[in-house]
């Protein structure tokens, strides 16, 4: 098993065989974490890079089945920020050291492009050398440019599943994996550091989805992939589906670095929820990224995606306090850096 990792790490590529054989059998996995380590220190050194993520609204319009703030669950509770609370996290991010904002949320209409524009403005204002990245779901070809024309840096879009069976069963029949993968195209074409990414353990996942996942990242190259596991939520059709793990979670991050050498990789909120050092491992596994909430702590529990999501009650020097210590306990630094992708 130890020469399928190393034909990973000196080829960035393996075949579908091989990458299942990684994904599902008994390997050396501490030689995997360790081989993902020393491309991501090869390439990052010891540098974790911080994004401050600002969950800008929990209204959405889509349905998709895995989701706590799905349209039809009606026990959450719907918020969204104003201008003034987004410019207010910003501030208190910048102070705190952040040099990346990413605005979250779910497709919400009341932000349109005029708004966006204006918050995107905004920010690049006050805020020149910081770069800012978008999470707000699919939007048209022509909506995507206003913004990057506006100022926004990066998009994040995770693709979910690869695979249209699969991306059926997540999803309600009104969305479309052909539409989740034009809006990434046209994210990179518009010129965007892109990010995708999809969920481990999710429900119906076979391995065989993971492969093709990897297949679908060879292709669109983004700069960014976004993982996380599976974490069910009680008011969603999945409420009784088994979460993903943090032993596959882990796996599917070095097998990303091996493949993606110079990628964005981020250690999740979600890792951090399904296991107490869930971030810390997903470091030591080859992730080289942490998005410490900045949301304001009212907001918090109610951007719900999942069960027991963490660090929804600390002011957002807290969590970047902690995360500062969780880092250093690796032996990994937090820098004050845009934190670009190395081309
Ligand atoms: N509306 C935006 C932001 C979605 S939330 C968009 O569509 O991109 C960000 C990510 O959280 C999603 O892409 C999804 O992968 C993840 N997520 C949602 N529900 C989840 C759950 N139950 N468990 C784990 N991750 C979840």
């Amino acid at each position: 098993m130890r020469s399928i990792i190393d034909k990973l790490k000196n080829e960035n590529n393996l075949s579908d065989n091989e990458y299942l054989k990684l994904i599902t059998e008994d390997i050396d996995i501490q030689y995997l974490y360790n081989s993902a380590d020393e491309v991501r220190q090869k390439y990052y050194g010891k540098k974790v890079f911080l994004r401050g993520l600002i969950e800008i609204s929990n209204y959405c319009k889509n349905d998709c089945l895995y989701c706590g703030i799905r349209k039809s669950n009606k026990y959450a509770q719907r918020y969204r920020l104003s201008k003034e609370d987004i410019y207010a996290c910003c501030d208190n991010g910048y102070e705190l050291g952040f040099r990346t904002f990413v605005l979250q949320g779910g497709e919400d209409a009341y932000y349109t492009d005029d708004v966006m524009c204006e918050i995107i403005k905004e920010i690049k204002h006050r805020y020149p050398q910081c770069a800012i990245t978008l999470s707000l779901g699919e939007r048209s070809y022509d909506s995507y440019k206003k913004m990057f024309d506006a100022g926004a840096d990066r998009y994040l879009l995770r693709h979910e599943t690869s695979e249209e069976e699969h991306y059926a069963k997540l999803h309600p029949e009104n969305m479309s994996l052909a539409k989740r993968k034009e809006c990434l195209f046209n994210l990179k074409e518009i010129g965007y550091q892109t990010g995708s990414g999809f969920m481990v353990g999710s429900p119906y996942q076979k391995p065989e989805n993971l492969v093709s996942d990897i297949r679908f990242l060879q292709k669109l190259k983004p700069d960014m992939i976004g993982i996380g596991p599976f974490i069910r939520h009680k008011d969603t059709p999945f409420a009784n589906f088994e979460s993903g793990t943090c032993e596959m979670t882990l796996r599917m991050l070095s097998v990303l670095r091996l493949t993606f050498p110079k990628v964005l990789l981020p250690a999740t909120t979600a890792l951090g929820t399904i296991h107490p050092q869930g971030r810390e491992l997903g470091l030591k596994a080859g992730a080289n990224v942490v998005m410490p909430n900045l949301s304001p702590v009212k907001s918090r529990k109610l951007y719900d995606l999942y069960d027991n999501k963490i660090c929804t009650g600390e002011e957002a020097a807290e969590c970047r306090g902690c995360l500062e210590r969780r880092v250093k306990s690796v032996g990994y630094e937090i820098v004050s850096e845009r934190g670009d992708a190395i081309k």
